[in-house]
């Protein structure tokens, strides 16, 4: 009899513990969100179509939507090299 007191004091215990990392986690979690959805200052806004961070006064306003104007092409950091022959070789 003591054997299965124990038991399900054990599992009592267990399951408490359990409960209470899982709100520790929810708690920490709730808390991890709020602080990412307060990250962004003031003076600084999300483009709409690529998602990148951009300075308030060089983003592009439409109707509420901000947009940083860059362009793929910028962004990526490919510049166009024309390799226009000049006649130098051989
Ligand atoms: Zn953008």
């Amino acid at each position: 009899m003591k054997m299965v007191l124990m038991l399900v004091g054990g599992c009592v215990l267990l399951a408490g513990l359990l409960i209470f990392m899982r709100y520790m986690a929810l708690k920490r979690a709730a808390k991890e969100q709020e602080e990412a959805a307060r990250a962004l200052p003031e003076d600084e806004v999300q483009c709409f179509s690529c998602g990148l961070v951009v300075p308030r006064e060089k983003a592009l306003e439409k109707k509420g939507r901000y947009f940083c104007g860059v362009k793929r092409n910028d962004r990526d950091g490919n510049p166009i090299q024309r390799a226009s022959g000049d006649g130098s070789g051989s």
